[in-house]
């Protein structure tokens, strides 16, 4: 019976997301709507504490966890830094 009631909340939950994205269109056509959500570690070496941002899309709820121009930006910064 819980069982049930998993899948069913589920369901529900798939069906709420799709219906958000169907109100606001299709990401994969509109694009997403990034909104900053938090902070990650960008992990560009092992003795530095550098962070970036992390974005989530209002839209679908998708997220780009740091994954986004302005990481890479960081990053390149962070290793430019560090060069000799
Ligand atoms: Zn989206
Ligand atoms: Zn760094």
């Amino acid at each position: 019976m819980s069982d049930l009631l998993t899948q069913l909340a589920k369901a529900e939950a798939e069906a709420a997301r799709l219906r958000r994205e169907v109100a606001n269109g299709p990401c994969r056509e509109f694009g997403h709507d990034w909104q900053f959500y938090g902070g990650s570690n960008l992990g560009c070496c092992d003795d530095c504490q550098c962070g970036g941002p992390v974005y989530a899309c209002t839209k679908c709820g998708d997220c780009d966890y740091g994954d986004n121009d302005e990481a890479d930006e960081l990053r390149a910064a962070c290793l430019a830094e560090r060069r000799p």
